[in-house]
């Protein structure tokens, strides 16, 4: 991806291409932000303020990449142990049974066994839409924590389409992808909570490191969107310089020039300018269950009335109504980061 690392890369030829080829136009990505009711530009500036909020709350000293990984890691090589590859399908059904959502009575099917020439993505898609079924797709030889948080994750998109409640034409995903991907962690999130832990695993982590597990992922995702954005206004700069002066600043990571570590999600070759889908998707998620748990309670450690609560205010729009006034109307409001650095402070020891 980065070849030489000159001029010439592969990926500065993509980045160079894909502005040329908008010919001003704005980003995909910021259309789609703009239709969750995030305003783009202030998106950026909310970024930052994610990855400052981030650099607060942990210690200032330089650590390399790779011990960066092995420390947002603890939580799940401490809990991992306690789930089984037969406990992760239970688990699964089992917490979103104690929020009202019968899996099976949603008709959501599972194909989660290795199988040669499968694809190795996880994904969830529509299986029939009269009545509304579903499918999850992924591969698991074994259970944990990382993978209970996909599938509980792929399962959140199932749960959402299954409350869809509109006219045929419009029964589809939403208008869009960072709603839909911020609404399939609604749950997910909770995997990474104390009292989730205790609830369903009977043990836990101290909240420091389960808050490091919940937002060591966002923080990268923010630092891409970061850097799409940065390459996309300045397609001559040299993506090892602008990652590691990213990943330094703000997440203290030592700088490793030498290794184009930033050129491992596919997304940034195969949709440019993707990962900024992920950063709004985060922002959103937290406002929207910090509102929940605000108007109808806590859910972490289950609520039989969650599903009902949350379809027809959330889930049941499908193409039928614009995102935006959706989620306007949920949050009582614009929609703004100050959930996610709220939930982000309580990391500070
Ligand atoms: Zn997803």
């Amino acid at each position: 991806m980065n070849g030489d690392g000159g001029d010439g890369s592969p990926y500065r030829r993509l980045i160079a291409l894909e502005v040329k080829g908008r010919e001003g136009a704005e980003p995909p990505a910021a259309a789609q932000a703009r239709a969750s009711g995030v305003p783009p530009d202030s998106l950026e500036r909310w970024l930052l303020a994610i990855l400052e909020t981030w650099r607060d709350a942990n210690a200032d000293s330089l650590v390399e990449p790779w011990d960066w990984y092995y420390e947002t890691g603890k939580t799940s090589r401490a809990l991992s142990p306690l789930i089984s590859r037969e406990r992760l399908s239970e688990l699964n059904q089992a917490v979103y049974q104690a929020l009202g959502a019968d899996l099976e009575a949603l008709r959501v099917h599972y194909d989660l066994d290795p199988r040669a020439g499968k694809t190795p993505v996880a994904f969830a898609t529509f299986g029939g839409r009269a009545p509304i079924e579903s499918w999850i797709f992924a591969t698991y030889r074994a259970g944990g924590l990382d993978n209970l948080n996909e599938l509980l994750h792929e399962t959140g998109h199932a749960a959402h389409i299954a409350a869809i409640r509109t006219r045929p034409a419009f029964t589809d995903w939403p208008d869009s992808d960072p709603f839909t991907e911020a609404v399939a962690d609604f749950v997910a999130l909770d995997v990474y909570e104390p009292a989730w832990q205790q609830h369903w695993l009977g043990d836990s982590v101290p909240l420091a490191d389960g808050l490091r597990a919940r937002y060591g992922g966002i923080v990268l995702d923010v630092a891409w969107a970061l850097l799409e954005a940065r390459m996309q206004r300045d397609p001559g700069a040299d993506p090892n310089q602008v990652w590691t002066g990213l990943t330094r600043d703000y997440l203290r990571i030592r700088p490793r020039p030498e290794l184009s570590w930033w050129a491992m999600r596919g997304q940034l070759v195969d949709a440019p300018g993707y990962m900024m889908n992920y950063a709004a998707g985060a922002i959103l998620i937290a406002a929207i269950r910090a509102r929940t748990k605000e108007v109808h309670g806590p859910f972490a450690t289950g609520d039989p009335s969650w599903y009902r609560w949350v379809g027809p205010r959330l889930f049941r729009f499908g193409l039928q109504r614009p995102t935006r006034e959706v989620i306007e109307e949920f949050l009582g409001g614009p929609v703004s980061p100050a959930a996610l650095l709220a939930d982000m402070r309580r990391m500070r020891r």
